[in-house]
């Protein structure tokens, strides 16, 4: 076993969560240590779609002209359908800027830009494997990993810890913090795909009948690649026994809005699964010596799945409580209790909103209602528009008014 010196925080992991962090505390001068089990560039299973809330990160981060000018798609709104197969097309608002109102962009691309710029502010080892933390007087003061290029086993040491290692976490599982129930976790499939017809510059989510509450997805990327996928409530899978593979290959294979765009298409790669543990249920993030971010948190959006976003806020709000912490000297689970605070002050209400969401979704004559009332009306369409981008607005999906004031459009 080989020990090495001492850092003020080491970070597992360098997704969107691990490199957001790393790169803030870098810059605030704070010396950091980022282990990652892969080599970057890496891909990572996930729809692609880049949130208007990662946009938010990637601007204080510097990144966003790099992001942009990588290879992407840019998006104008969203084709939404329900399960009996109505659809429309609602168009994100336009950006004062006239910039793109959203993007999809490969996480093979995405991820290594966000790497990369932490290397900038941190120490950086690849192919490194978390394997436990080490704890002692009560306080997590390092961790232990495989150096998977030699099998080396070694222990590192820090003031603080933070688990950003995904929604498998070790760090987690070792806190005993890997408590999401599966209520509030989603199992999702994704495949790319080259050819596919009547691509537009939209994300398409399809409510079919097959997956309620989840939905099937095509997101356009760049040169007629598409991402496409499914996912669903991981309980719903398993007490309805879904083979969500068996799913995902007949909906593009057999369903009457699917089949002929799908044919002549062509498979790139294989399908890949992965699970996305949500925020509506409140994993406690802290304690003494550690914080979770990104998916080790579970904060991944109940209604649409979204998770880069809040993985990269968690990051950035990681990032300034640990500088304060550090000031005082002081990393106990009363004064890193606060990073809990900020994030739920900051994603809490949003998060509580989409899982209302979720149990709207469940309805299937609510979704066929509305979808059938934005398709006939352009004055619905564009109230939806507004309240997308809105998070207040976005709270009125949620409450009965809104199915009301449909009714007597
Ligand atoms: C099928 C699917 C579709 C999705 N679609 C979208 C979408 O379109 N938009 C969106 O915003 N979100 C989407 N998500 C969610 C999104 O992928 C996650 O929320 C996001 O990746 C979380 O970032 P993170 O940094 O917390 O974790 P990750 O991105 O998982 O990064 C964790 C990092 O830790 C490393 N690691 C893991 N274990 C260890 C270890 N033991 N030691 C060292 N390193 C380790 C991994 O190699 C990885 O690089 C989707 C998820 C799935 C599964």
């Amino acid at each position: 076993m080989e020990a090495s010196s001492m850092y003020d925080v080491i970070i597992a992991g360098g997704g969107p969560g691990g490199s957001t962090a790393a790169s803030f505390l870098g810059q605030a001068g704070v010396r950091v240590l980022v282990l990652e089990k892969a080599q970057f560039p890496r891909d990572k299973t996930c729809g692609d779609a880049i949130s208007g809330k990662s946009m938010g990160v990637l601007r204080k981060l510097g990144l966003v002209d790099e992001v942009r000018n990588a290879p992407n798609a840019r998006i104008e709104g969203v084709i939404f359908s329900a399960p009996n197969g109505k659809t429309v097309n609602i168009p994100f608002p336009a950006r004062p800027d006239h910039s793109a109102p959203g993007f999809c962009c490969r996480r093979l691309v995405y991820d290594n830009i966000l790497f990369q710029n932490a290397k900038k502010h941190a120490e950086v080892l690849e192919k490194h494997s978390v394997n436990d933390v080490i704890v002692e007087n009560g306080f997590v003061v390092g961790v232990k990993a495989t150096d998977l290029a030699t099998n080396q086993q070694k222990e590192f040491r820090a003031k603080v810890v933070i688990g950003a290692d995904g929604s498998q976490s070790i760090v987690a599982t070792k806190m005993g913090r890997l408590d999401t129930p599966e209520k509030h976790h989603c199992t999702a499939l994704r495949l790319y795909y080259k050819n596919v017809k009547d691509v537009t510059a939209n994300i398409e989510l399809h409510f079919v009948d097959s997956v309620l509450p989840g939905y099937f997805w095509i997101f356009p990327l760049e040169n007629g690649l598409c991402n496409v996928g499914i996912g669903m409530v991981t309980s719903d899978m398993k007490k309805n026994k879904v083979n969500l593979r068996q799913v995902t290959l007949d909906a593009i294979a057999k369903h009457p809005m699917f089949k002929a765009r799908f044919e002549g298409a062509e498979a790139v790669g294989p399908i890949q699964g992965w699970t996305l543990p949500f925020g509506s249920h409140h994993r406690k993030p802290y304690g003494n010596g550690f914080l979770l971010v990104g998916d080790a948190a579970s904060l991944i959006d109940p209604f649409t799945g979204e998770g880069i976003g809040n993985a990269m806020t968690s990051g950035l709000i990681a990032s300034q409580v640990i500088t304060e912490a550090l000031k005082k000297g002081d990393v106990s689970e009363a004064t890193l209790k606060q990073y809990d605070d900020k994030l739920w002050n900051e994603i809490g209400p949003e998060l509580n909103t989409s899982y209302k969401l979720q149990k709207v979704g469940r309805i299937t004559p609510l979704l066929n209602f509305v979808v059938g009332k934005a398709a006939s009306s352009p004055k619905v369409r564009d109230t939806i528009s507004g309240m997308l981008g809105n998070e207040e607005a976005k709270k009125e999906f949620t409450g009965p008014l809104f199915y009301l004031k449909l009714l007597l459009s």
